[in-house]
């Protein structure tokens, strides 16, 4: 069993805080993944499981080991690096067997490991070969398997697919995904990129400047995101944010920009009373905003006149981009919209998924 507690975590370089009072507990065989925008600490923080990097203040558990001391080979860990850090001059089985020969593994069970690991990975045929005579996806499984073969209680992976080209992204995604499956070990994954955290981590830690931002299932993220920030980065296209004043008209509210006047749902009232008057942040993807004449004429009361600034089709859909009180927004809508360059256009916000923010703290209002 090994999950992995942090308890009010920091780490400093020289008096630079870059790690503040992290506390999070991972559970034995979760898929964690760290995300954020470089420089946010996540790397740091992965260092710090794996030993690399030394705990300023605060404890670190792995399963019920206090490990703040303990050197990184103790740890029964294994680390994927982004730059897969292979031995240019050994075969990819010499690879895979390296780290278990410096153990004094015996012989014949680092002949099974290997193979066993290069079954799952289905790089058998490439045993015999070198790095160089590897593509960036084989040596990436190569990497991988290097870290499987010894059966480590945790995997940490920093970036591992970030040098392969879009394609490859997307297929080697899939397969830590069918491996993480098969290995039943924790994983703590690090990217920067926020659809490969949706599409792999059971949860997700978001982070910023060091500090963690929110931490939940992918789909709370998106859907019930506690502040601008974990809104803005969680979801693609971003969310679309609209500088706002909430009022009351005739005993219903209404936000209203320059161009706009829309109402919130009634649900919505009593989280927004104590707005009324006030600015707030509306907040609204880009696939809550349709242009469909059926849900035009089903929600007569949130459409909005546009100027259309760019449609970009993408096959199965079409990205509209207009301006709405000075700001970009963007609609995601069906394949068959009649958006047209420059022209005026009709869409619907859908309230029932408006999220409001408070304009100061930037925090979800609900
Ligand atoms: P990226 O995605 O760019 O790798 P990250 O979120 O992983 O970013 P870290 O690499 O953890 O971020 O860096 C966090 C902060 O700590 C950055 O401001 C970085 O400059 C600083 N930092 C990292 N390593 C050191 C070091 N050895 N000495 C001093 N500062 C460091």
């Amino acid at each position: 069993m090994a999950g992995l507690v942090f308890k009010n975590v920091v780490k400093k370089f020289d008096k630079n805080v870059v790690v503040h009072d992290f506390n999070l507990e991972i559970k034995d065989k979760e898929f964690l993944v760290f995300v954020g925008p470089s420089g946010c600490g996540k790397t740091t923080t992965l260092r710090m499981i794996a030993g690399l990097e030394e705990i300023s203040s605060g404890e670190l558990y792995i399963g019920d080991q206090l490990v703040n001391h303990v050197p990184p080979k103790d740890r029964d860990i294994a680390m994927v690096f982004q730059s897969y850090a292979l031995y240019p001059h050994m075969t990819v089985y010499q690879n895979m067997a390296f780290g278990l020969e410096l153990r004094k593994i015996p012989k014949g069970e680092i002949d099974k490991r290997v193979k066993d690991a290069a079954k799952i990975l289905d790089i058998e045929h490439l045993l015999d070969r070198k790095p160089k005579a590897l593509s960036g996806g084989q040596r990436q499984r190569v990497a991988l398997g290097r870290a499987i073969v010894r059966e480590p209680k945790v995997f940490l992976m920093d970036e591992p697919l970030s040098n392969l080209d879009a394609k490859l992204r997307v297929q080697m995604r899939a397969e830590i995904s069918k491996l993480r499956h098969r290995l039943q070990t924790t994983m703590v994954y690090v990217t920067h990129d926020q659809t490969e955290a949706m599409t792999m981590g059971d949860r997700i830690v978001v982070m910023k400047d060091g500090r963690i931002q929110q931490v939940d299932t992918p789909m709370n993220l998106y859907n019930h995101p506690r502040n601008m920030f974990v809104a803005g980065f969680i979801g693609s296209p971003s969310m679309n944010f609209l500088r706002v004043r909430l009022v009351e008209e005739e005993g219903q509210l209404k936000v209203i920009g320059s161009d706009f006047s829309l109402p919130p749902i009634p649900e919505r009232r009593e989280a927004l009373a104590q707005y009324i008057g006030k600015e707030i942040i509306l907040g609204i993807r880009p696939e809550a905003i349709h242009d469909d004449v059926a849900f035009l004429e089903a929600h007569l009361d949130w459409t909005v006149n546009v100027k259309v600034d760019v449609v970009e089709p993408m096959g199965s859909e079409n990205y509209v981009y207009f301006t709405l009180d000075g700001e970009n927004v963007i609609a995601r809508v069906g394949a068959n919209s009649t958006a047209k360059v420059l022209q005026q256009h009709k869409i619907a916000f859908d309230m029932s998924l408006a999220r409001y923010f408070d304009a100061e703290t930037q925090e979800v209002i609900h």
